[in-house]
């Protein structure tokens, strides 16, 4: 099933199914782009097109954001379950291991892609992590050539053979980037995860699973970070615009036909 939040489209998809169609995507090489649009980022797309688009160009598009979810079941449109970037990150790691795939991590302050991938084959032992590079460089927009830097970057990543390249950027800015290196090497799987890299090298705590599980984990970030309440009113915005806009959540599509997402 495909779910649009304001004309972000995003699919209902289990854990299990998400790691199905992952093992068969790495198995075959097929190019892969996973996008985990959050609240705020569905608010930001709502209007501008070329955000709605790029998220939508995704291959696997999956709600990580309490608004969403609440936004869905007050339209009493099942998400079966919250699969978050974190989440689809660590089991990418599980199948890197189990299957020998190689991962490239790209972002986060200096040293910190480094650590992580130190801290993962340490923590996963087996797995291969080929090369990583921080994510201050000077990047280009949707509609500009790639950077110098860009181009070396993309370039590692070939030489390297990555099956799995996390882009931990923020928003859009990984999108963008997965976008057009993905394109240009046609192949791979890549996931825009945002903080994963921080998390991954011991740098940040992710929430205590108690407050995961009560879906109280932006609550968590705030009382972390306060600063971000700017950001967090996204939250309350999407549910007010979802009981007042007869049509801002509505289901798209019944089935997830896997070959026209993987196709395009
Ligand atoms: N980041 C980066 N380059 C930049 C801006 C941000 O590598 O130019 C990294 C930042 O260090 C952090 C990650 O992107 O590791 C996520 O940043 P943020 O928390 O702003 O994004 P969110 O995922 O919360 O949208």
């Amino acid at each position: 099933m495909e779910v649009s939040f304001f004309g972000s489209r995003v699919q209902a998809l289990s854990m299990d199914q998400v790691d199905a169609y992952l093992e068969e995507a790495l198995a075959q090489g097929k190019k892969t782009r996973i996008y985990t649009p959050n609240t705020e980022i569905v608010m930001e797309a709502k209007d501008k097109a070329w955000i709605r688009d790029l998220v939508n160009s995704g291959d696997l598009r999956l709600a990580d954001g309490i608004g969403l979810v609440i936004g869905a079941k007050m339209k009493k449109i099942p998400l079966e379950e919250r699969v978050t970037g974190f989440d689809v990150s660590i089991h990418l790691l599980q199948l890197a291991q189990r299957e020998g795939y190689k991962v490239y991590f790209l972002g986060a302050k200096k040293g910190i892609a480094q650590r992580a991938a130190q801290e993962v084959e340490e923590d996963y032992p087996g797995l291969v992590v080929v090369g990583s590079h921080h994510g201050y460089y000077e990047k280009s927009s949707l509609d500009q050539d790639l950077t110098q830097d860009e181009e070396e970057i993309i370039e590692e990543i070939q030489r390297l053979q990555a099956d799995i390249v996390f882009v931990g950027l923020g928003f859009p800015v990984q999108e963008v980037f997965i976008h057009k290196a993905s394109q240009r090497l046609g192949r791979g799987v890549w996931i825009g995860n945002g903080g994963v890299l921080d998390i991954l090298a011991k740098e940040q705590k992710r929430a205590p699973e108690i407050f995961i599980r009560l879906h109280l984990e932006w609550f968590y970030r705030l009382i972390k970070n306060p600063s971000r309440w700017k950001r967090q009113l996204a939250i309350p915005k999407c549910l007010i615009q979802v009981i007042t806009k007869k049509n801002a959540v509505k289901i798209v599509r019944e089935d997830f036909n896997e070959n026209e997402s993987k196709g395009n």
